[in-house]
């Protein structure tokens, strides 16, 4: 069957990304929107928006205004973690598990997790740290790991993972954990660092330390680095211009992703721009 290639696909189902997603369509592109169904899990947590145009109330609000609007205007979310995304000739794949999309303009819009990273972390990310379960799961067969966990959504990537891995030590950061698997361990507190040679050996921790082969990070917005191979960074954020292009052509960031300060209306504002250098991209206009 012949793949669809989309103008642009947007990573990132928060304001930063629907914004853009609307704003293509405004513009007749044939776009996709992937993410995580409810406007971003930081908006279901907000308890009173006071600095957004002609809207004061709570997160949920806001989200249920936004999805009366999405409605109207028939922007659909397709629900997607992105595990990859790259360049293969003049368009981009994104891939989820097995399933690949492709498109020639993508605008990631994936906010960043709260709490920033942890010391190590991004030292040795390809190197024992990983934050797919899925892509990097298998390479732990009968070894020792460890899971960082942010939400009790990721239950079931750990689980996963204790299908490979002979121990799974799990820190996480939500209230009363459980794990079907034996071989699960719920480990209290959270690790200090990430600490080895060429690889990752151990974990510091407040005492002592944890030997392991690998740890995995599961949060809803992983670094943009560990996404895009050869992505520009300034610590967590992307590098952009502007116009909000990235250092790789046709690739755009818009919201939290691209630095602070973390707020509705900038990223609003930003997926907005990012969608109209998306278009000029595709229309083949250079500044
Ligand atoms: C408790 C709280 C209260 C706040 N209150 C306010 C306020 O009153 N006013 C204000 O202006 N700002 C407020 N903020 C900040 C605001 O929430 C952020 O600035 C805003 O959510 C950023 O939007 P975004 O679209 O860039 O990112 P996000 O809202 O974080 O959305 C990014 C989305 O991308 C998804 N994602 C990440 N990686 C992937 C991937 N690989 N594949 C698919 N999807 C992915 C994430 O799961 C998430 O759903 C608050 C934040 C918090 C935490």
């Amino acid at each position: 069957m012949q793949q669809i290639i989309y103008d642009a696909a947007v990573v990132g189902g928060g304001i930063a990304g629907y914004t853009a997603a609307l704003t293509l369509h405004n513009f007749r592109l044939n776009a996709l929107w992937l993410g995580q169904p409810g406007f971003g899990e930081k908006l279901a947590a907000a308890e009173h928006v006071r600095n957004f145009p002609s809207y004061s109330g709570d997160g949920k609000g806001l989200a249920a205004l936004l999805s009366a609007q999405s409605a109207r205007e028939g922007i659909v979310l397709t629900p997607a973690r992105i595990d990859a995304v790259y360049r293969l000739e003049e368009h981009f794949v994104l891939s989820e598990n097995q399933t690949m999309y492709a498109a020639r303009a993508v605008i990631l819009a994936t906010g960043v997790e709260s709490g920033g990273s942890m010391t190590g972390e991004r030292e040795f990310f390809g190197r024992g740290v990983s934050y797919c379960a899925v892509c990097d799961g298998a390479l732990y067969r009968g070894r020792r790991i460890a899971v960082v966990i942010s939400s009790a959504e990721f239950a079931e990537e750990v689980e996963f993972l204790a299908g490979y891995a002979a121990e799974v030590y799990a820190f996480c950061l939500y209230r009363d954990p459980a794990f079907r698997a034996p071989n699960i361990r719920i480990m209290q507190g959270m690790p200090r660092a990430v600490e080895g040679g060429m690889r990752v050996e151990r974990l510091r921790l407040n005492e002592g330390e944890l030997l392991v082969d690998g740890v995995f990070f599961l949060k809803h917005s992983s670094p943009p680095a560990a996404l895009v191979g050869g992505l520009e960074t300034e610590g967590a954020h992307v590098r952009v211009d502007r116009a909000m292009r990235t250092n790789i052509r046709g690739l755009f960031a818009a919201g939290d992703v691209t630095g602070r300060p973390y707020q509705y209306i900038k990223a609003a504002g930003e997926g907005l721009v990012a969608a109209f250098s998306a278009r000029d991209y595709l229309l083949g206009k250079t500044e």
